[in-house]
């Protein structure tokens, strides 16, 4: 009877895996998976809510990687703003070099966090952007007419405002007090599409997830819609923006272009052939606060201009800083990248795909610390190591024969039905917390497998580490949307690729070769003030006193100077300051930054692809606007320290 049970569960373990590997086989023939962050305005430095949807783009475009899709990443930075006018003209700088060094910004946050775009395409660049926008504002021509209008106008969010949506008078957003504007514009017939829309969003062809905000953009779009503007006049504008086509007097709306981003960067107006490929987009990911014109204006112009809608919009909460909203005046403004050098970009990506994905989720850097070192630390990254360490050491670094029991079988079905029946529905509807909870449950319960076994008791029985190590391989491939570095280094140390096929098998056989790996170790919470300051114990030390005295360090100290080689890839003027340079080095697995007072010593085209040796680990400082993250080796009259021959950017330097 016993054999029976056994044999019949074995039997749906293979049937399941057999159905999951038709359904992935599909998925790779007919799918291509095309993703979009929103794009960011560059006014202002990229924030930790910058980085949240970052990271969750990431995490879903990683997600259908795994299933084995062609996949297609855009981000990007809206450009064509009235504010960027008005920031450029307060720091004395054309818009162009303004945005110019704020997209850096927002380029390097997405790489420091291993977000991978294939597209970042910046809305000023004439090339890239207008003639895929002046093609929409034509196919769209049908729609446009021109009249005169009056209204409340936020410059901060680039929209108009009735006065029954404004908070005591006040932008919603901004909690300041919109402008009077009165302009001839041109105006999209908005109001011919609500039954469209609406029709578009009930039946889920336009899927907004979760639930209550496709409940919010149907009762805005039953309510009734309004026709709105879709160009400004060129002169309050400066002439900064895409050119309305035939008409020299206006601009376009920043909105009306900033959306097209979606399309122009998968070549609209410029390569048709990549954007049949792409277009329409599988998922839009926004902040709430922007629902409306992704769920609204975006889909109606589309329709319009007889073009598909995008198939979904993921829309997520904002985050609050130990409970407070995020704001200058309160200055609890996260800054990322400082957050990513103190803790790392994988703990980072953790914590903030750990909080629920609709709603508002709270941070602090202690939260971050403390939650990473106990789940990835304790739970996943000890286990790893305990049982690669256990078969390096028993069994010489190769997987033992065993012979798996009923025991075994029943964590095995245990991994296959979570992973198909928990994780995968997680991930498919944006619940991205939740699934990342399953893959952790996964090592709770892997844990205490490990546990229970005591493979220390019986050395010599390899049947325990044969699972476990199998098992972990699994944990470690699901890991890959949420973490991919801690993945990829995993995998690497099992020997074997990210195969989800692969997942509920035993894949890694008797003889395979792996090796023992300490993924994460503990780190403190050290708040930024204190970081940077010298510690009780080493200001009391006597023998520090003495050294510092005669002006002699430590061997451990100069240890600490992270110095690497570095090709220069490019080379501009500092927008505020004449004898400054602001480069970008390439250290190989990451770009920094760099300002400094070579403009009169060295000319740029001297400079670029000269290789240099950087000071990587240097606090970051501001030059006059300017984030400098590193510093250039250089003699006292200014000559640069080079290498004599040619090295592999990234290289340490001793
Ligand atoms: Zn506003």
């Amino acid at each position: 009877m016993r054999k029976k049970v056994i044999r019949l569960t074995a039997k749906k373990i293979k049937k399941r895996t057999r159905v999951a590997k038709k359904a992935a086989k599909q998925q790779k023939k007919s799918k291509n998976f095309y993703i979009t962050t929103a794009i960011p305005y560059v006014n202002a430095d990229p924030h930790i809510g910058h980085a949240l949807e970052f990271i969750q783009t990431d995490c879903i475009r990683r997600y259908y990687q795994l299933l084995g899709c062609k996949t297609f990443l855009t981000t990007g930075a809206d450009e064509n703003s009235l504010k960027n006018v008005q920031a450029a003209e307060a720091k004395g700088v054309t818009p162009q070099e303004l945005c110019a060094t704020n997209a850096e910004k927002f380029r390097r946050l997405a790489i420091s966090l291993g977000m991978e775009f294939d597209s970042f395409l910046r809305s000023s660049v004439p090339e890239a952007h207008f003639p895929g926008s002046q093609k929409l504002w034509k196919r769209c021509a049908k729609d446009i007419y021109k009249k005169k209008y009056k209204g409340l106008y936020c410059v901060g969010c680039e929209a108009f405002y009735t006065e029954s949506e404004l908070k005591e008078g006040r932008c919603p957003e901004h909690d300041r007090k919109p402008e009077e504007v009165e302009e001839e514009n041109y105006f999209f017939r908005l109001s011919k599409y609500q039954k469209q829309l609406e029709r578009l969003i009930r039946t889920n062809a336009l899927r907004i997830i979760p639930e209550t905000r496709k409940h919010e953009v149907l009762s805005f779009v039953r309510s009734g819609l309004e026709d709105f503007s879709v160009s400004r006049s060129t002169s309050r504008a400066k002439g900064w923006g895409v050119p309305v086509p035939g008409d020299a007097s206006q601009i376009m709306y920043v909105w009306f272009d900033a959306l097209n981003i979606y399309q122009t960067a998968v070549g609209f107006g410029t390569n048709e052939k990549l954007y049949n490929q792409w277009w329409p987009c599988d998922c839009h990911v926004i902040g709430k606060g922007i629902l409306r014109f992704h769920a609204v204006y975006w889909p109606a112009i589309l329709l319009s201009a007889g073009l598909q809608p995008p198939k979904s919009v993921f829309v997520h909460g904002y985050i609050t800083v130990e409970g407070k909203k995020m704001s200058k005046s309160l200055g609890n403004v996260v800054n990322p990248v400082e957050l990513i050098d103190r803790c790392g970009a994988e703990r980072l990506r953790y914590f903030l795909l750990h909080l629920p994905a609709f709603d508002d989720g709270d941070f602090s850097e202690r939260a971050l610390v403390e939650r990473t070192n106990h789940e990835l630390v304790e739970n996943f990254s000890n286990l790893f190591y305990r049982i690669t360490y256990f078969i390096e050491k028993n069994f010489g670094g190769t997987v033992p024969k065993g012979r798996p029991g009923k025991n075994e079988k029943a964590v095995q079905r245990r991994f296959t039905e979570t992973a198909a029946k928990k994780f995968t529905p997680a991930m498919e509807s944006f619940r991205l917390h939740e699934a990342l909870g399953h893959v952790m449950e996964l090592s709770t319960e892997l844990n205490k497998y490990f546990q229970n076994a005591k493979p220390w008791e019986h050395p010599r029985d390899g049947t325990p580490l044969y699972v476990s190590v199998n098992l972990l391989k699994d944990i470690c491939i699901l890991l890959y949307p949420f973490l991919p570095l801690t993945s990829e280094r995993a995998l690497k140390a099992l020997g074997c690729g990210r195969d989800i096929n692969a997942i509920g098998s035993l894949s890694l056989k008797p003889g395979h070769r792996i090796k023992s790996e300490k993924l994460f170790e503990k780190i403190e919470h050290k708040p930024a003030a204190m970081a940077a300051a010298p510690t009780e114990k080493a200001k009391s030390s006597g023998k520090e006193t003495i050294r510092m005295a005669r002006g002699l360090i430590p061997f451990e100290e100069f240890a600490k100077l992270d110095l690497r080689i570095g090709t220069i890839t490019d080379v501009k003027d500092h927008p505020n300051a004449d004898k400054l340079y602001v480069m970008q080095v390439d250290l190989g697995t990451e770009k920094k930054q760099i300002v400094n007072g070579m403009k009169g010593i060295y000319r740029k085209d001297e400079l670029q692809n000269r290789q240099v040796i950087v000071v990587c680990n240097m606090e970051p400082k501001d030059f006059r606007g300017v984030r400098s993250d590193a510093m250039l080796l250089a003699a006292d009259d200014g000559t640069l320290l080079v290498p004599v021959k040619p090295l592999i950017s990234g290289m340490k330097v001793r």
